[in-house]
């Protein structure tokens, strides 16, 4: 269990996932969650920062699929903006949601990473259907669910502990 919930790649935010070694590894799509991993839970568009890097990651080829557990009104009017494909309601950590990603990208498990701030539901339900997964630090903490804050979060807390007295994380 400790093991999946162990992220491959722990970044501080999506502007630190170094894109060419992803590629070099032989990702082709990226499934990213929403709140707090693109902008904070409470910030209903993307900033004019994301809007370029998402153009970015487009040109060098990447197709990218946000995938949240969100409602979908919150991720349709967050993605139609940015011409995004989106998952709502993704029910994350279990597998559907995933799977529908990959389908929607035309791409098996190994090429694709994802990308999102709780090791819960991101990195739990990514590394149980082989995807490489990504880390970053959530945004706004103080704007999460209430679910979140008090269930997920302590769990995290205590898987991370666990990861580090094993000496498994930093
Ligand atoms: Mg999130």
């Amino acid at each position: 269990v400790l093991q999946l919930m162990l992220p491959k790649q722990t970044v501080r935010t999506i502007y630190d996932i170094d894109l060419e070694a992803l590629r070099a590894s032989g990702i082709r799509g990226i499934m990213t969650d929403l709140d707090n991993t693109l902008v904070g839970a409470k910030v209903p568009l993307a900033t004019p920062e994301l809007g370029a890097w998402l153009e970015g990651v487009r040109a060098q080829g990447f197709q990218v699929v946000v995938v949240s557990n969100n409602n979908e009104s919150r991720v349709r009017a967050f993605a139609e903006p940015l011409r995004l494909p989106f998952v709502s309601r993704a029910r994350k950590p279990l597998n559907a949601a995933f799977a529908k990603a990959l389908g929607m990208m035309g791409l098996r498990a190994h090429e694709a990473a994802i990308v999102g701030d709780q090791m819960m539901t991101d990195v739990l339900g990514g590394n149980r259907l082989g995807l490489y997964t990504i880390l970053v630090e959530p945004i706004a903490a103080a704007d999460e669910s209430f679910f979140t804050r008090n269930v997920n979060r302590n769990l995290e807390r205590a898987f991370l502990s666990r990861l580090r007295k094993k000496g498994m994380m930093k």
